[in-house]
Order: structure tokens, then sequence, then C-alpha cells
């Protein structure tokens, strides 16, 4: 067994993210997954590519990749999200490109672990958010593991439930908790909970937050880690040089507003 950092939603944001592996560095880590999104809206998706290679031991592939190597992307991107596409377009080389068309879309351990980018929940475009209780019942009626990794929220969360086997718990038979200070939109229950005990019966699904661009109104680099002998998830916020991050961002001739946002993590 072992303990696992968890990354997601890096969003080239080489500045946070090399504050994270430190932070991974000085911790019992034995391995770092990536749940995708290591590219789009931030100034050094290339770097973030390789620094995906060189510390993670399994990566899987988000929208944002998804959307770096489609031919056209579809209606629901905003247009800082196409600006921040486009610009990897440019930046990267053409063997980040590959490294990021050979990333599989899911990693399963069978019965223990799946990883994937949004949602278990079977989707043409990966763009399921699960931000609810009800949107925690539909994927866990998808969830035959016992447990399941996801970003793409951008916002860290535990969802458990003492349901087992791939059913839909009823509402009030699953938990969610949240390190998320800010989130004031009735969706998650927040708290100061800083790691969540996995029921050794049930099922969980542990969204880590985002390193790269984090939405909980908390602008630090957040990720997870999860120990599997104890089974317990354990959410991380990692400080990093912010201002630096957004003067990056816009000489690389981007959007303002993905500077910005990163200094009210919104
Ligand atoms: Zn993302």
């Amino acid at each position: 067994m072992a303990r696992l950092a968890i990354i997601s939603d890096i969003h080239g944001n080489r500045v946070a993210f090399e504050e994270v592996l430190r932070d991974i560095d000085r911790r019992d880590i034995d391995a770092v997954l990536c749940l995708g999104d290591i590219v789009g809206y931030g100034p050094e998706p290339s770097e973030c590519v390789q620094m995906v290679r060189s510390s993670c031991r399994l990566a899987i592939r988000g929208n944002h990749e998804d959307g770096v190597l489609a031919g056209e992307l579809s209606k629901g991107w905003n247009p800082a999200a196409r600006a921040g596409i486009a610009y990897a377009r440019r930046v990267l080389s053409a063997a980040d490109k590959q490294f990021l068309t050979d990333l599989p879309a899911s990693f399963s351990v069978a019965g223990l672990l799946l990883a994937v980018h949004d949602s278990p929940i079977p989707s043409e475009h990966g763009m399921n958010y699960l931000r609810t209780v009800k949107d925690a019942a539909d994927a866990f009626f998808w969830l035959g593991e016992s447990i399941c990794l996801v970003g793409h929220t951008h916002v860290p969360a535990c969802f458990t439930t003492t349901a087992r086997g791939a059913t839909r718990p009823h509402l009030e038979d699953i938990s969610v908790v949240t390190p998320a200070p800010g989130m004031d939109d009735g969706s998650l229950q927040t708290s100061a909970v800083e790691s969540v005990i996995l029921p050794r019966d049930g099922r969980a699904i542990i969204n880590p937050g985002s390193v790269g661009q984090p939405r909980d109104r908390d602008p630090r680099a957040s990720y997870a880690i999860l120990d599997l002998d104890r089974s317990v998830a354990e959410f991380q916020r990692v400080a990093y040089d912010v201002e630096e991050a957004m003067r990056r961002t816009i000489a690389a001739g981007l959007p303002g507003i993905l500077g910005e946002r990163l200094a009210i993590g919104a």
C-alpha cells in the first residue's frame, strides 16, 4: 500500500506547480498521480507537461488536453478558456503534444481505485461537474471501486457513502466535506477539515482541488494526499508567489482575467 499525492488542474501555472512539488518532496510520498488539465489558461503549459513527465507516476487526460488536441472546440468553451487553448497549441512542442495524446482518459485498479478527470459518469466531452450531493449520488451509481479520484471543479472535496457496490445511494447516505473556505453557493457544506477518514466498507470520491487555478476563494495551490494504509485523505494548501504567476500570465499575452482570478482564488 502507499501514500499517494494527488494533483490536478495545474493549468500551465508553473510557479504554483513548483511549490507543490517542493511540498510533496518534503513529505513521505510514494508516488504522484495527476488527474489532468496540465495545460490551458496558464502561461507555461510546456514546462508543466515536462514536470508531469518527470515527477508523476501516472497522469490522465483532462478536457483541456482534449481541447488542445481537438480539431475544433465545442460550444461550451468560454473566451478565456479558448484563448488558453489557442496559446497552448502554439507553445507546446510536438513531443509535448504526443505525450498528451498518449495519456489515458482514466485509470483503474480493479475494485480499489478509479481515477478520472471529471466524473465516473460516462460522457463524450469529459465535462461533467461533480459539485453537489446529488451529483455524487449519480456518480456513485457508476462507481464499482472503493475510491474515485476526480478533478475538474477546482474545488477540493470528499464525498463518502457506506452504500457499497455500483448503486445509487440515497442522498442522506452521502456525506460531503470540503476544506474550501469560501464556497457560498450552498452546493457544499464547508468546514475547516484537513483530513477525512474514508469508510473501510463504503466508497469515497476525492477531489484534490486545483494546483494552478483554485476556485474556492483560497488562492493557495491545492492538492491531496491519499494514505491507503490508514484510509485517510488529507487536503493540503501551499502558498506560492501568485504575483509572479500573474505577471507571467500577462507577459504571455493571455487575457487579464486569467491572471486576476489567481489573486482571489476564483
Ligand atoms: Zn481544469
